[in-house]
């Protein structure tokens, strides 16, 4: 693999990829020379699909295709009309809530927290979400942000930001750890988090 460009360039590609490092990268690298037709013929194609096809939606959060056309009363992506929302700081946190079949209901990915943007609240999804809940027919918006502290000020901030709408907040039970990113709960906690979710409406402070 000396000196060969392309092989090289491969590399540090897929070594910046999470959990993969030089070593892992050449492994993979090697694996793909060995399978152009089965493999890389087909991931080309998969790659330049995803990329001209998948986008971050500007109300929600949540990546789809272009072709799907989310308004703030409807989730193309999803088939079905809900009347709750889930708040999540990231899309690794709505992947763990969905293949934990403990949730049926919209999303709204802010793709961060208010200290891991900033000053710069505008890169969070915050004024589509009260547009959704404004909107959309929404009785319950759950924050599943985590319960590290930028996630509960998120969580507080977001509260704050949604009591003139009169809709019902609730914030996932206690059960979480501290520092607990939603990403890395097992099913169990998660469920319990999801049933024993507390009410934020009554705090009247
Ligand atoms: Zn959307």
């Amino acid at each position: 693999m000396q000196n060969v460009k392309e092989i090289e360039e491969l590399i540090k590609i897929i070594s910046k990829l999470p959990g993969l490092g030089p070593k892992s990268a050449k492994r993979i690298v090697l694996k793909l020379i060995n399978n152009k037709d089965e493999i890389i013929k087909p991931m080309t194609k998969a790659l330049a699909d995803f990329y001209k096809n998948i986008v971050r939606c500007k109300i929600c959060g949540i990546s789809k295709s272009v072709s799907f056309e989310c308004s703030y009363t409807n989730c193309q992506v999803l088939d079905k009309k809900y009347d709750k929302i889930c708040v999540v700081e990231n899309i690794s946190d709505q992947w763990s809530i969905e293949s934990s079949s403990i949730y049926s209901g919209y999303y709204h990915i802010l793709g961060g927290n208010i200290s891991s943007v900033g000053q710069n609240k505008d890169n969070l999804l915050l004024d589509s979400l009260l547009e959704r809940v404004k909107r959309g027919k929404i009785e319950e918006v759950i924050l599943a942000t985590s319960a590290t502290v930028e996630g509960q000020t998120t969580a507080y901030y977001i509260q704050e930001s949604l009591k003139k709408t009169n809709v019902k907040v609730t914030r996932l039970a206690q059960g979480l750890p501290v520092g607990g990113e939603i990403e890395n709960l097992d099913d169990g906690t998660l469920f319990s988090a999801f049933k024993n979710r507390l009410n934020l409406n009554s705090n009247s402070d």
